[in-house]
């Protein structure tokens, strides 16, 4: 977001060059640069053997499952907002965390940092956040997340992971 008042007293910013970021809106009063800065989420395929944890959430998508993903709060590492958002939606541990790449969200400037872990311990447990949570079979995952392109592209890159090539698991595709 192009920041054009002071979140913090209100003051109209100015223009400031920064050394390598160009002009960026700046506070006088609080001397502060508000750059332009997308928000980090986090979006996590979590398996346990043949099986992935798959949420519903009408509000995102009326007619699809999606994955479990939640917003990085400020003062937690990347890490720790995947346990913790994992803990908070679905009352389970994962272990083994592996980053798969980032996706762009240019309609809410959202930066998803994508993960697969494996199940650790707990049994899942919906929070009053979530509609629906539950494992589904990972070869039906594709066609559950119809509607959701982000979600099917990092369930891609966990089926090439966990050596799902071709067959069974691609057939809504
Ligand atoms: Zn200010």
């Amino acid at each position: 977001m192009r920041f054009k008042y002071c979140p913090i007293c209100g003051t109209k910013l100015v223009e400031k060059s920064s050394w390598d970021e160009g002009y960026v809106p700046y506070c006088t009063v609080d001397n502060i640069m508000y750059f332009d800065t997308p928000k980090p989420c986090v979006i996590v395929a979590i398996v346990k053997e043949d099986k992935i944890l798959l949420l519903k959430q009408s509000y995102i998508f009326k007619d699809s499952k999606v994955l479990l993903s939640g917003y990085v709060a400020n003062g937690e590492t990347v890490e720790n907002t995947v346990h913790r958002e994992v803990f908070e939606e679905a009352g389970i541990c994962v272990k083994d965390i592996k980053y798969l790449g980032s996706e762009y969200l240019e309609s809410k400037e959202i930066i998803m940092l994508t993960f697969m872990a494996t199940y650790d311990s707990g049994i899942v447990k919906k929070s009053s956040e979530v509609e629906w949570v539950d494992w589904s079979n990972i070869e039906d995952a594709l066609c559950e997340m119809k509607e959701d392109e982000i979600g099917k592209r990092i369930v891609r890159k966990v089926l090439k992971e966990l050596g799902y090539t071709e067959g069974i698991a691609y057939r809504c595709e």
